[in-house]
């Protein structure tokens, strides 16, 4: 009987006694997929899962390029032992599409002599994150020159990529990576599925931006597979799927916002009620970004 009351005063939130006693397990962090390789044509292999976001690598004729750096050092010493099973070839050079901490903080895990590849944008966004103390191990590492605009890369190897900066979208200055004989792109962050793109207002990027990459992405010719930083391999398909959404919740705050709504009344009329209980979304949804980017002066 004594027991029986206890176990009942124990779901009574306001009896302190039982929750000193009884604290609620912390949750375990989410655990990140394996990491897996995928080869989509010629040179081209997909690496997705592990610590971080997806990557890809390239294997030429006598070298190899990598595409983003994994987010922690181990992360990167995992995708780099992953390449050692798919060639012998040493890894020569590193492309980072932006500057984001889980396509770059893995860049510890590459030896000192390699030379980041990134536009003028990511150039400055990354160095003004590698102030901070504790990215010091950062600061270690020296750029390439960085590039503008769309330049073709050729590696020492005697390969060459495109290399398109795409932003301000995502970030300030995002790239997106073509491979012609392969028909596909590398394209960071420029595509997420089944949830709003996030867009960092904070780093330059906009909403207006994302969709101008995302027709920039589908118009360019011959490229078939699209390779997202958080997504499976993506075809035009998808990406126009993403467009007309993105296109259409655009279409739909500019209406509010003329109507003389506010974001509160935009949030409300655009959104999908919270359902009760579930943790707040990590980043602000679309509406509210295109919002604020129509409404708030610069
Ligand atoms: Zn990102």
């Amino acid at each position: 009987m004594f027991k029986m009351t206890f176990s009942i005063l124990c779901l009574v939130p306001m009896i302190g006694f039982c929750a000193q006693t009884t604290p609620p397990p912390k949750p375990s962090p989410p655990q990140p997929e394996p990491m897996i390789v995928e080869h989509i044509a010629g040179g081209l292999y997909f690496v997705k899962g592990g610590v971080g976001a997806n990557t890809a690598f390239y294997v030429g004729e006598k070298d190899v390029t990598v595409f983003d750096a994994k987010m922690t050092a181990e992360a990167a010493g995992e995708m780099l032992a992953e390449i050692a099973k798919v060639t012998s070839k040493p890894v020569a050079d590193l492309i980072i599409t932006h500057s984001d901490l889980d396509h770059v903080n893995g860049l510890t895990g590459f030896p000192k002599t390699i030379k980041p590849i990134v536009s003028e944008t990511t150039k400055k966004e990354m160095e003004e994150a590698f102030q901070d103390e504790k990215m010091a191990a950062y600061r270690e590492y020296q750029f390439a020159p960085p590039f503008k605009g769309r330049t073709i890369f050729h590696t020492a190897g005697g390969e060459s990529f495109t290399l398109i900066q795409a932003g301000p979208a995502h970030t300030g200055g995002d790239t997106v990576i073509v491979f012609p004989k392969e028909k596909a792109a590398f394209i960071g962050d420029l595509a997420f599925i089944g949830r709003d793109p996030l867009i960092h207002r904070a780093k330059g990027g906009t909403a207006a931006g994302y969709i101008a990459s995302l027709k920039m992405m589908i118009e360019m010719d011959g490229v078939e597979t699209y390779l997202s930083g958080h997504a499976d391999a993506l075809t035009k398909t998808d990406l126009q799927a993403l467009l007309s959404t993105l296109e259409e919740k655009t279409a739909k705050v500019k209406a509010l916002i003329a109507e003389g709504k506010t974001l509160e009344d935009v949030k409300a009329a655009l959104l999908p009620p919270a359902s009760p209980g579930a943790p707040p979304s990590r980043w602000p949804s679309f509406v509210e970004v295109v919002y604020l980017d129509l409404t708030e002066k610069k």
